[in-house]
Formats: C-alpha cells, sequence, structure tokens
C-alpha cells in the first residue's frame, strides 16, 4: 500500500516514468533515478516527466518537425533559484538541457532528450512609470492583456504578433512586428536584464552593468550565454489614439504579382506609419495574393494610401478604422497549433524589381501540395524605419539597412519520409522551397533572422549576425567558457 501510494505521488508529478519507482535495477540505473529525484526535491516548481498529464504541452515545441526530441523530464521552474538549481544539476550531472519559454523556435533548440529549462510559470509582468518588468515566462498575449491598461492605454512595448510567442526568445532575436518601424525592436526597447549564468550565478545586464553581455542579448538570439530570467523594458509612447487596420485579397497569378508591385509604391507614401506584408500563397484554386497591415492615420487616409491596391479591383477589400488598440487586436494572429513547418527568410535593402514579383508568384504556383498545406512567399515590411535609426553594431541585431524580409513559407500535414537532412522536411516540399529561395536569393542582402533559425543555412553564422559574428563569440567565452549552453546554431567559443 505504501507503495502504491508512492507511485501514485510519483505519477501525479510525472516521475514514474524517470525510474524513481523501480522496486530493484542495476546500480546505474538506481543513479540515474536518483539524480533525477534529487533535481526534484531541490525546485520549488515541479519536474514534469512523461506521465504527467502536463508532459505533452510543456515537452513538444511548436514545430513537430523536431517532435521526436522528447525531454527525460521538464523543470518548470517557479523562479530565478530554480533555474539557477536546475542549470547547477544540468552541469553536474553532465545532463543535456534546452531552455524553452513559449517553445517557438524554428529549429529545435529548445529541444532536448535530458532537461528541458521551462521558464513557462514565471509569468508575472508590471507597469511603473514607463517601465515593464517582465519575467522570463511572459509570452505576447500577457503583454496584449496588460498593455492596454497597463500604462493607461499610452504606452507601447513594440513585440511580435504571436501571442504565444515568449518575450525572451523574441528579445533576444531581435523581435519585430506591426510597430516596429515606428517604434523600434523589442530589443531596442531593453533596459536590463537578469540571467543565470554556466556557473548557476546571477547576473545584471545594461549599458551600466556588464554592457558586453547587454550588447550581446540584444539580437544574440536565445539559448547562447546562459537562462534570462527577468527583463526591463522602456516603453514607447503611442503617437495616434486611432490607426486603421486593412486587408486586401486578390485572385490569380496576374492580379497577386500586381498587388506586390502596387504595395510597393504605397507603402513609402505612408512612411514609417505604414506597416504590413504582401503574401503570394497557393490555395486549391490557385494563387492569391493579400496585402495585410496598419497604418498610423484615419480610413479616409489610409483609402489614399492604398490607392494603387484599390485601383486594381481586389476580390475583397477591407480598410477598418479602430482605437489604436483596438487595431493592435485585430493585427494579432490566432493562437495557432503546433504544426509541420519550414520558414526561411532573407533580408532584402530595396524594393523587389516587377519582374521578380511575378517569378515569385510562378514558382508560389508550383507548389506541390495545394489541397494540403501551405506554401507562400510572403514580404513582410515589419522592419526599416526606426529599426535602422540604429546602426548594425550597436547591438548585436546587424540587420539595420533592411526595408522588408523575404519569407519562403511551407507547412505540411503528417510526419513523413522520406525527409532531408538536417531539415527534415519532404523531399518535394524540400525542392519547391529550395527553387523559391534561389528566386529570391538575388533581391536580398544574404542575410536571415535569427529568430527564424534555418536548419538548412549553410553560412548561418554570418546570415545571422554578419559584422557582429566576432564580437558575439568573444562575448560567449566571456560568459560561457565551457560552452554549456549549446544547440546547432548556437554561437560558438572564439576561433571554433
Ligand atoms: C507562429 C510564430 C509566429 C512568430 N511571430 C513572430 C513575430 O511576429 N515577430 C518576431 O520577431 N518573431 C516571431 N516569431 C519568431 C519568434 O520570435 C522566435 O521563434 C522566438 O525565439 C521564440 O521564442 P519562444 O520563447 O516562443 O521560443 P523557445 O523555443 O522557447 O525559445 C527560443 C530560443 O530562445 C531560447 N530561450 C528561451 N527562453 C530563454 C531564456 N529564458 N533565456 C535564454 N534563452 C532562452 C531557447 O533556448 C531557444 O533557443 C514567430 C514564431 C512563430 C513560430
Amino acid at each position: 500500500m505504501a507503495d502504491l501510494s508512492r507511485r501514485h505521488l510519483l505519477g501525479a508529478v510525472g516521475l514514474g516514468s524517470l525510474g524513481l519507482v523501480a522496486g530493484g535495477g542495476t546500480a546505474p540505473a538506481q543513479a540515474r533515478a536518483s539524480k533525477w529525484k534529487d533535481l526534484s526535491r531541490r525546485l520549488s516548481g515541479h519536474l514534469v516527466g512523461p506521465d504527467s498529464p502536463r508532459y505533452a504541452e510543456l515537452a513538444t515545441p511548436r514545430n513537430l518537425r523536431f517532435a521526436a526530441l522528447m525531454p527525460r523530464a521538464v523543470a518548470l521552474c517557479a523562479d530565478t533559484r530554480d533555474v539557477s538549481v536546475a542549470v547547477r544539476w544540468a552541469r553536474k550531472t553532465g545532463t543535456p538541457f534546452a531552455i524553452r519559454g513559449g517553445g517557438h523556435n524554428y529549429a529545435s533548440a529548445s529541444s532536448s532528450d535530458g532537461l528541458i529549462i521551462c521558464t513557462r510559470a514565471m509569468a508575472a509582468a508590471t507597469v511603473e512609470g514607463t517601465r515593464l518588468r517582465a519575467q522570463a515566462g511572459v509570452r505576447n498575449m500577457d503583454l496584449a492583456a496588460l498593455l492596454p491598461r497597463g500604462g493607461k492605454g499610452r504606452l507601447l512595448l513594440p513585440g511580435g504578433n504571436c501571442p504565444n510567442v515568449g518575450i525572451v526568445g523574441l528579445t533576444l532575436g531581435g523581435g519585430i512586428g506591426p510597430n516596429a518601424p515606428w517604434a523600434g525592436l523589442t530589443a531596442d526597447r531593453l533596459r536590463e536584464a537578469t540571467m543565470v549564468t554556466a556557473d548557476g550565478d546571477v547576473v545584471t545586464a545594461s549599458v551600466r552593468s556588464n554592457p558586453d553581455l547587454f550588447w550581446g542579448l540584444r539580437g544574440g538570439a536565445g539559448g547562447n550565454f546562459g537562462v534570462v530570467t527577468e527583463l526591463v523594458y522602456d516603453m514607447v509612447e503611442v503617437p495616434v489614439a486611432r490607426a486603421t487596420g486593412f486587408v486586401l485579397w486578390f485572385d490569380g497569378e496576374e492580379a497577386a504579382s500586381l498587388a506586390g508591385a502596387a504595395w510597393q509604391q504605397a507603402r513609402p507614401a505612408g512612411g514609417r506609419s505604414v506597416s504590413g506584408s504582401w503574401v503570394a500563397v497557393r490555395t486549391p484554386d490557385g494563387v492569391r495574393g493579400r496585402v495585410r497591415g496598419q497604418a498610423l492615420m484615419t480610413e479616409a487616409d489610409a483609402r489614399s494610401m492604398l490607392a494603387p491596391l484599390l485601383s486594381l479591383g481586389p476580390a475583397s477589400v477591407e480598410v477598418v478604422e479602430r482605437t489604436f488598440w483596438g487595431t493592435y487586436e485585430w493585427y494579432t494572429a490566432p493562437i495557432s497549433d503546433p504544426g509541420f513547418f519550414w520558414d526561411r527568410s532573407l533580408y532584402a535593402e530595396r524594393d523587389l524589381p516587377d519582374e521578380a514579383i511575378a517569378d515569385i508568384v510562378a514558382v508560389v504556383s508550383r507548389w506541390p501540395r495545394p489541397d494540403a498545406g501551405v506554401g507562400a512567399c510572403q514580404v513582410l515590411g515589419w522592419v526599416g524605419g526606426a529599426v535602422n535609426d540604429v546602426g548594425p553594431t550597436a547591438t548585436s541585431y546587424v540587420h539595420r539597412r533592411a526595408r522588408a524580409i523575404i519569407e519562403v513559407l511551407s507547412g505540411w500535414e503528417g510526419r513523413e519520409n522520406p525527409t532531408r537532412w538536417p531539415t527534415r522536411v519532404p523531399r518535394d516540399v524540400h525542392d519547391w522551397a529550395d527553387e523559391l529561395w534561389e528566386t529570391v536569393w538575388p533581391h536580398s542582402n544574404g542575410q536571415s533572422y535569427q529568430n527564424f533559425p534555418d536548419p538548412g543555412l549553410r553560412d548561418w553564422a554570418r546570415a545571422y549576425y554578419g559584422e557582429n559574428f566576432d564580437r558575439l563569440t568573444q562575448v560567449k567565452g566571456r560568459w560561457d567558457p565551457l560552452n554549456l549552453f549549446t544547440h546547432a546554431q548556437g554561437v560558438p567559443l572564439p576561433g571554433k
């Protein structure tokens, strides 16, 4: 009876399958079990193992391409001390681990077959004056709930538009969103970070305190230097009370191409106050083009700005003025389910020539799975403007001359073979994405967004970090000299 209740207890916190309930077993197995038990005992939060009802939710990455890499357990940390305990434990026991916030990493960097150090339960956020203090488990959706009232509706932290993306991953890789062209990157608003180092010590980084680390954390991407547990931002004043959201659809290849060219013409007229994207997507009925965005102006002014697009006779038009926060909510993406996807990105410093847009649309039309999955190309104008007011080397986010990010987007259903290593992408999807990549490449500056990491990228270090790469390796050498925080596209030690 005593054993049954113990088994039940361990099952409830999910530790049964870590071997803690084994009656006998070999000495190494018992040692392994006892190390997990030791970690569980020392955490104020929970160690969640495969028997726990929460395991699947916490252990599965958003990108199911990498769902085969599942951890022995997830340390659901309650506070900075727990993070420190978990880091020290992983180091001492030699257990592989990864750090996870929102779990949206495109390339399995927050997955491990050992331990996941998870900050999800550390989700407090407070506003004081213009300062926003956020624990590492805060996600975009928490900010969306807090900001409209926190700063009395007058203050914004510019962020992304996916509700469940984590604040640390977003910030450390830069952080782009609909408001970036006037408000800058999320990383540009960062003033202080608290981080647990490879020794388990707690340090702060700011302009005055450990400025090299502070530089590295603003663009160097997550999982490279330590576990960030808290971030402090200076928010930016919202310049308008009202804004206009717009979405226009165009049917057919020709209309989709013309819309892409017209959007490029229309956008400069609005300057920083207009942001949005053009997408060409293959549907079962053929290619469709979509222009979607926001304009910090009245509906009438937005309609004038959109005149080159409206004159093309879109299949559908929605141009609606709302309060600033109403438009913010309208532009927020719905919470998406985990899925299989591959998102590749290239920065562009110039508008695309009309012929290039037509070429892109032609490749999109050849998406091999029109009835299942998504094949699309997006030209995303959430960069430029205020993002480029900061110099390329002032922070570790180097992409300060770009005007757009061109994304090669593919999503498919189900696990399947054969897939191409290391991308784990089905062959037909891979071939299509390669063709689209080759088509957009000549119009890019060769750089890629580190927050859309791509296992298929050859020279990822230069693509993500450009001229900042060598300095990032120096920061790595100082803060993680044993390379404890490592993943496939992690910042290496100097000279490696
Ligand atoms: C559907 C979707 C929509 C997106 N939309 C946007 C967008 O609008 N704008 C934008 O800029 N990006 C966007 N992204 C990209 C997103 O910003 C990055 O993938 C981001 O790194 C995800 O953070 P996360 O915490 O959700 O993911 P995780 O996978 O948990 O973490 C991402 C990386 O950061 C590391 N990390 C996590 N927590 C910590 C920590 N506490 N300390 C140190 N390292 C840590 C992880 O180990 C991993 O390497 C989107 C991604 C997806 C999948």
